[in-house]
């Protein structure tokens, strides 16, 4: 009878999110808070109605992400019936996570996995996402690394709802990565969870040449100024070219390809490849802002790559 009560919960509170996307990474450090923040920007700012649920438990960095340094003083409240009211980041952007919860931003979360799973069940049951929308298009759910814990439950949770549309996985193209994230794609195998499309993060660097720094390769001393001067006066419009670097050349995962690894890992487990998303420093300074990179920097190649990616996920 319990059981039939949880699921019960379950379905009741997820029945008017309509598609919920797991954001999976197979090491930490890789960019899969960054990407479900800037997915959630981006579906928001075409007018989606948007939930982020952060259950990285022990390293919530989602919030920081959408809401900048707001997270640190947002607090969500139970509303008279019982239910969290989510924080919002914008009028159709609600974000959930422990870090609301913890009366100080730096205090470390040190639970074993029950305690865990008893949030996140309270996470999917008890928060109230319809707000001042109907309830939710896309629920985006920001995971910690690996298959753990929280994966396991929140999967689990899901499920009994029916509500598990599918993961978006993240990677960096190096092997260390790579050999992670296959666990990470065994994992939606055997949990039945369809991977709608891998991401590679960080492949290549994209900037404009004005915000490089440039040294004397002899002395090693900071040569930015003169560079940075000289180009003014002899030709400006070279600063705002874009200046991109292939990070990883160096790695030569299969030197008969001409596909990168993450392309051929999803190839291998004949999934989608959505693209790869470069390192970029508008991407970078919108995160550290909580600010949607699609409509702070709309012509950066991220906010391009993003807007693709929502394409994919929204067709
Ligand atoms: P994870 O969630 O996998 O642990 P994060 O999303 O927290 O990784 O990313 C780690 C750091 O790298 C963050 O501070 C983020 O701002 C930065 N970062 C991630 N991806 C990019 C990118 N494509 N361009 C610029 N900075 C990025």
């Amino acid at each position: 009878a319990k059981a039939q009560q949880e699921t019960q919960s379950l379905k009741a509170s997820l029945s008017n999110v309509s598609h919920v996307i797991l954001v999976l990474s197979g090491k930490g450090g890789v960019g899969k808070s960054t990407l479900a923040a800037q997915l959630s920007h981006t579906l928001a700012s075409q007018g989606f109605a948007v939930g982020l649920l952060d259950v990285d438990l022990c390293g919530p960095s989602a919030p920081r992400m959408v809401l900048g340094d707001a997270y640190a003083t947002s607090q969500v409240h139970r509303s008279g019936s019982g239910a969290w009211t989510p924080v919002y980041a914008s009028p159709n952007l609600a974000v959930m996570s422990i870090s609301f919860l913890l009366e100080q931003n730096n205090a470390a979360v040190i639970w074993r996995g029950p305690r865990k799973n008893a949030l996140i069940q309270q996470f999917l049951t008890e928060v109230d996402w319809t707000g001042d929308t109907d309830g939710l298009d896309y629920l985006i759910v920001d995971t910690p690394p690996g298959t753990s814990d929280e994966h396991i439950s929140t999967v689990q949770y899901l499920q009994k709802a029916g509500a598990v549309s599918g993961a978006v996985v993240v990677t960096t193209p190096e092997e260390v990565s790579l050999a992670d994230v296959r666990k990470e794609l065994n994992f939606c195998e055997k949990t039945k969870v369809p991977v709608l499309g891998v991401v590679e993060n960080m492949g290549s660097l994209q900037t404009t040449i004005s915000k490089l720094t440039f040294r004397d390769p002899k002395s090693g001393d900071d040569k930015t100024e003169d560079v940075l001067k000289q180009l003014q006066e002899k030709c400006p419009e070279l600063l705002d070219m874009v200046a991109s670097a292939d990070l990883f050349r160096v790695v030569d995962n299969n030197p008969q390809s001409t596909k990168k690894g993450a392309e051929q890992m999803a190839e291998q487990y004949n999934v989608p490849f959505w693209g790869s998303l470069p390192l970029d420093t508008d991407l970078l300074k919108c995160c550290e802002q909580g600010k949607p990179v699609v409509e702070e920097c709309p012509n950066s190649i991220a906010s391009k790559t993003l807007t693709g990616f929502v394409q994919r996920l929204t067709k």
